[in-house]
């Protein structure tokens, strides 16, 4: 196998993007907010400056050589990052050049902060789609979700999004991740649908943490509330686990490629079992990732009947 990747990964599966090749600019959880339903776990990185973290043509020149190479298995090239994509402060010089070289669309997933400041704006025109979420209705529901860095004020982000909506020619989706307890009131969800009618994204979702969140305290919405959630924002609900192959080459070994993907993507244990027989790696699911844990690379979350697979240096 060849010298591993530093940027991208994947193929993974996304619910909303099919086949996703993510594409990660930013140091491990770099992030202006600390949600507490996060993946990824607590804030190592708390920070709402932007920065060139690393060299634009090295992350452009690695899209473009597996683009060319897995074409045909890629529905999205997906900027993720393992925190907020948008305080890499050059994006657009990425998508400039990986545009003339590969013909696939481009997906932004952010928490959508900084789009009130104009070069933020500009710097993602390139994509196709923006995912961007609105979990809160007010300051003090946004405070309690998705815990921002200070400086970062509500109404500042919904008048960006207003914005983004103005200027950016591709589609705007919005997702919305319910929390028992926090925003799945009556007042809070007619207040994000309020919201969402005056951005009027292209697609609108309805989450919830399907994965183990940062906060052990974070609990899924009972499924009436869900239901009358889901119809009263008109959002598509993503309500579900994904399911679908992990595309593992270009990585040294198994291992690696497993380390990298979940840095980003906690994995099922009935992924691995997928990953191993596809690899070829005649060993047991179970030993593979007790030589992992035992040598402190991983370690094992329990989540709504699902065994996850989480680095080790993850906070959660
Ligand atoms: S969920 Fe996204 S926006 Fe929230 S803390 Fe995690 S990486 Fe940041």
């Amino acid at each position: 196998m060849e010298k591993g990747l530093k940027y991208v990964f994947g193929p993974v599966p996304s619910r909303r993007l099919g086949r996703s090749l993510g594409v990660n600019p930013i140091p491990f959880k770099t992030c202006n907010y600390s949600c507490v339903y996060c993946q990824l776990g607590k804030a190592i990185n708390f920070t709402n400056t932007r920065r060139e973290f690393f060299p634009p043509g090295e992350i452009a020149e690695e899209i473009i050589a597996i683009c060319r190479r897995k074409e045909k298995k890629i529905d999205y090239v997906t900027f993720v990052g393992e925190g907020e994509p948008t305080l890499y402060s050059s994006l657009a010089k990425i998508l400039d050049t990986v545009r003339k070289e590969c013909k696939l669309p481009f997906a932004l997933i952010t928490n959508g902060a900084l789009f009130y400041y104009k070069e933020v704006r500009e710097d993602v025109l390139l994509f196709d789609v923006i995912l961007s979420k609105i979990d809160a209705p007010s300051e003090r529901v946004f405070k309690r979700i998705n815990r921002p860095h200070r400086g970062i004020v509500f109404d500042r982000v919904i008048e960006g999004l207003l914005l983004l909506r103005k200027e950016f020619s591709g589609q705007l989706w919005i997702e919305t991740m319910l929390v028992k307890g926090l925003n799945d009131d009556e007042v809070s969800l007619k207040g994000i649908k309020k919201i969402l009618d005056r951005i009027n994204p292209d697609r609108r979702f309805v989450s919830i943490p399907t994965r183990p969140p940062a906060e052990n305290w974070v609990k899924i919405p009972e499924p009436d509330v869900l239901f009358s959630a889901f119809k009263m924002l008109n959002a598509e609900p993503i309500y579900t686990v994904e399911y679908g192959e992990f595309d593992i080459e270009g990585f040294d070994s198994v291992e690696d490629a497993i380390l990298s993907i979940i840095r980003r993507h906690p994995i099922r244990m009935d992924e691995i079992k997928d990953i191993l027989g596809k690899s070829g790696v005649s060993m047991d699911a179970r030993e593979f990732l007790k030589r992992l844990v035992d040598s402190k690379k991983v370690k094992l979350r329990e989540f709504m009947g699902n065994t996850y697979i989480l680095p080790y240096s993850a906070r959660i």
